[in-house]
């Protein structure tokens, strides 16, 4: 937006951005580690953006305004964005030490997982969420044997329901992809090597490589250490602005009114919201977003936007199962104003979903053949 102004980025990772759903990619053998990465360094000297790889940031010194990290230079800055994302969250399982036990975030740890599927026998993957189905996909195309462990009964508990769980589980299973629902992992067998993991009622499942995908949290240490304000996440106001002034935060990190997401869609919508504010104090507000989860593996597409679990018996649920055809959606209205929907088995009636939530219109003459086109 503002061609003139010095932009620093800290970074602690050694490679610089790349959009995380390439790693799922670089794990397939889809892309190479360059192809993962979005702009090689050219192209932040031609943007005249000076990036610290490897450069950790530990606190920030809010009255004299400087950064405090392992580098000497570029402490000083007029207006600062935190945008340190999330790291996994782990349950303290007995034996995480071992090797072959692996979490999913950076690039390294997606690098660390594709070398050691070649010598695995069976994937075993804790965590039903996006994230694990969609590497356990990625391990079956190279030639693995994943199997994925859930403690609850039914995938993606954020994003659907048991019908919609029960229709995907069929056919994950049929491409190769084992499920296993109810397994509550309390360690990691094995002496010095994973050999797989035992449950709180001590059954086991044989595996040669663990990786666990059970959540993430916000980093939040970087608040905590510079005096700024954070609940389970960073607390900005509507201008995307910390408890400290001139500093601002957007992404993973944050929370606004007790809302947060960890999906791109969030990260873009307040880093830009963020972005203006710190160029021109007060020219954007924010205005939430309408979150969306997209999962699409081996040929498999769902799509889940908005309210999908209703509270209360104001909302209205319109269903259509084909399990047989691997298809089910679901659409929830209030007032006939569509609200939130399912998608699973067909990407027009996705999009339609989503152009009709965006809108916001009403949608009582159309909303009985709503999933006509499956
Ligand atoms: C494998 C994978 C696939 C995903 N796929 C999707 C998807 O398909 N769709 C979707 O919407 N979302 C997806 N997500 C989630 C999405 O990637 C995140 O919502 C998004 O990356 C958040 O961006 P961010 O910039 O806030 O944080 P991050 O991407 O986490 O970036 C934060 C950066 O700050 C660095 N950092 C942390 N602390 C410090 C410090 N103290 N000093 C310096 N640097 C620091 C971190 O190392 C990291 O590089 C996926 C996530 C993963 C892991």
């Amino acid at each position: 937006m503002d061609k003139e102004i010095e932009i620093d980025v800290f970074t602690d990772e050694r490679h610089p951005y790349y959009p995380r759903p390439n790693l799922i990619e670089l794990v397939a053998k889809r892309k190479t580690v360059k192809e993962t990465i979005r702009y090689d360094l050219d192209w932040y000297e031609a943007n005249d953006v000076d990036l610290m790889l490897s450069t950790p940031v530990f606190q920030i010194d809010t009255k004299t305004k400087t950064v405090i990290s392992t580098s000497q230079d570029h402490g000083r800055y007029d207006k600062l964005l935190i945008a340190v994302g999330c790291r996994p969250f782990v349950p303290p399982f007995e034996g995480l030490h071992k090797n072959n036990v692996h979490v999913i975030r950076t690039l390294d740890d997606a690098l660390d997982i594709r070398d050691a599927v070649k010598g695995a026998g069976r994937e075993i993957i804790v965590g039903g969420g996006i994230l694990g189905i969609e590497l356990a996909a990625a391990m079956k195309e190279v030639g693995g044997e994943p199997i994925v462990v859930s403690n609850e009964d039914r995938l993606l508990p954020m994003q659907l329901d048991d019908q919609g769980s029960a229709v995907l589980t069929k056919q994950l299973e049929k491409k190769g992809i084992s499920i296993l629902f109810g397994f509550n992992c309390k360690s990691i067998s094995g002496e010095t090597d994973a050999t797989g993991i035992v449950s709180t009622t001590n059954d086991t499942i044989s595996g040669d490589l663990v990786v666990i995908a059970t959540g993430v949290r916000s980093n939040t240490l970087i608040a905590k250490n510079s005096g700024i304000s954070f609940n389970k996440a960073i607390t900005v106001d509507e201008y995307m602005q910390t408890s400290a002034e001139g500093i601002f935060a957007a992404g993973d990190c944050m929370e606004y009114n007790n809302q947060w997401y960890g999906i791109i869609p969030w990260a873009t919508a307040t880093a830009r919201v963020a972005a203006k504010n710190m160029l021109d104090f007060g020219s954007a507000k924010f205005e939430g977003i309408t979150p969306s989860n997209q999962l699409q593996v081996a040929g498999i597409d769902l799509t889940s936007i908005g309210i999908i679990h209703p509270d209360s018996p104001d909302y209205e649920t319109l269903v259509s199962v084909d399990a047989e055809n691997g298809k089910y959606f679901k659409a929830v209205l209030k007032d006939d104003v569509l609200v939130g929907g399912i998608a699973l088995g067909s990407r027009k009636i996705a999009l339609n979903l989503r152009s009709l939530i965006v809108k916001g219109e009403n949608i009582s003459d159309i909303k009985q053949s709503l999933f006509d086109d499956a």
